[in-house]
Order: C-alpha cells, then structure tokens, then sequence
C-alpha cells in the first residue's frame, strides 16, 4: 500500500527553483534514505511533506488525503507525519516526559494518564525509560535526539522523516541514534530518512534515492545504487562520501 505519494512536485524560493517536479512514492512499512549534495533540496522536500514548507505545485498524499490546508488540518497533519531534525529542539525547561507528552495533551487533546502511558512507552523504545524527569540538559546529545524521536514517536505518526538525525551528534553517539532507526525499520515504521550516513543507507534502507539539483537524478535498490551508479553525478557524489 502507498502511504507516501508526492506528483510533480515544485517548490521556488523567490527565483532559486528548489524541487523540480519530485515524484515520489513510499509504501507503508518501506524505509527510503535520501541522499545528495548540500543544497539539492533534500531538507525542503522534507519539509513540504510536513508542510513546514508549502509546495508551489503538484500533489502530496498521505494515505491518500491530500496534503493542503482544505483536506487536512494541521492536527490531522501532526497525527500522520513526524519529524526529527538536526538540531534536537526540546524545551530546556521542561523534563523528557514532559517533551514527550506536549504535542499529545496540547495538539490531540488527550488525557494526561493516557499521554503519560504512552510517553514511557515511547521512552522506552529508545532506551531512556529512566529518563522521564531527568532535563535534557543533563543528557548527551545522542539521548537528546532519541528523546526528539520518542517526542515524535508520541503523535503515533504514519510516516517518520528524519532530517540528518546523526550530523549534530559526536561521532562516538551516532549509533545509538542509528540503532533506534534501525529497530523502528524492523518494526515496521515507515521511514523517510535524510542522511549521510551510507552504511546505514546501505544496510537499512529498502530504497535510496539520489538527489541532484532539485530532482530525483537516480534511484533504486541500496546495494545496486551503490555498487553500479548509473549517472555521472551519483559516481562522483559516492566516491566523495565514501
Ligand atoms: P539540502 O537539504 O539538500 O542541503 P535544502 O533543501 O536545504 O538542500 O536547500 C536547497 C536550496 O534551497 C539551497 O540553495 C538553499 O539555500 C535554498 N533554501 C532552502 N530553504 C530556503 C528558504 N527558506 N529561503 C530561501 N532559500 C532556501
Ligand atoms: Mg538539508
């Protein structure tokens, strides 16, 4: 079943055209990792499928509802689509849970006892079920971003993108945030990943799609896309990261 479908998709930021027409189709439970030079338009394809950016033209369907203001609203948008980004974001003042239980009691509307459940749960998840009260300013970086993943885990989303999770973390933490991922992808969550990281790319994704100047240049199957690059771009794009 397609969970994601993204039709000619074009995004401009003043005259500087971003997306280029993107076509894009995730089915549910397949984990895509995206990869590309910097300013490819990697962010802001994320972005658009979150409506943190609205696209220009063409469609973007989550479980078939169409991603504009008059079929969803930005509830029903937060309950089918989480995010994660670089930079963690967590409120410094409140403690994990109550990171972990604000969008759920603010955006849903749901009982504390109910929320609270659900945030252990989620907590526990990542490996920090003994993290609840704790500040994130008493955690590592690598805590830090697997609380921003349990926070979006919260919302119970259909689909988790995951903007360059890893490239804020100190090399020696990129694991435990990678082996999350990882878990969540064996779980069946259905993943639309940002990332530099080319094992994981590798080893985890069903699918890798290449980006180049706003457009999908290449895709298909990691260990293919890895080892027989197609395009000239996709060869000097891997044997610059690799
Ligand atoms: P990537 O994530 O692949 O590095 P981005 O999607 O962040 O690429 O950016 C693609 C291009 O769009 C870059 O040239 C960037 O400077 C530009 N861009 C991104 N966001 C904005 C914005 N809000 N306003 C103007 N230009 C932007
Ligand atoms: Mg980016």
């Amino acid at each position: 079943m397609t969970l994601v479908y993204v039709d000619n998709v074009h995004k401009a930021f003043g005259d500087l055209e971003v997306l280029k027409g993107i076509n894009l189709s995730v089915a549910q439970g397949e984990v895509v990792a995206i990869i590309g030079r910097s300013g490819s338009g990697k962010s802001t394809l994320l972005r658009c499928l979150n409506q943190l950016e609205k696209h220009d033209s063409g469609k973007i369907t989550i479980a078939d509802k169409q991603l504009d203001a008059a079929s969803m609203s930005p509830k029903e948008l937060s309950e089918n689509v989480g995010m994660v980004f670089q930079s963690f974001n967590l409120f410094p003042h409140k403690t994990v849970g109550e990171n972990v239980c604000l969008a759920p009691l603010v955006v849903r509307g749901e009982g504390k006892t109910e929320v609270e459940k659900i945030a252990r749960e989620v907590l526990e998840k990542v490996g920090l079920s003994d993290k609840y009260d704790s500040y994130p300013a008493q955690l590592s970086g690598g805590q830090q971003q697997r609380v921003a993943i349990a926070r979006a885990l919260a919302m119970r989303p259909k689909v988790l993108l995951c903007d360059e999770v890893t490239s804020a973390l100190d090399p020696e933490l990129v694991g435990e945030v990678l082996r999350v991922l990882e878990a969540l992808a064996a779980e069946g969550m259905t993943l639309i990943l940002v990332t530099h990281e080319m094992g994981f790319a590798r080893d985890v994704a069903d699918r890798v799609v290449f980006m180049h100047q706003g457009r999908i240049h290449e895709e298909g199957a990691p260990s293919e896309l890895f080892s027989n690059p197609q395009t000239p771009e996709l060869k000097q794009f891997i044997s610059a990261v690799l």
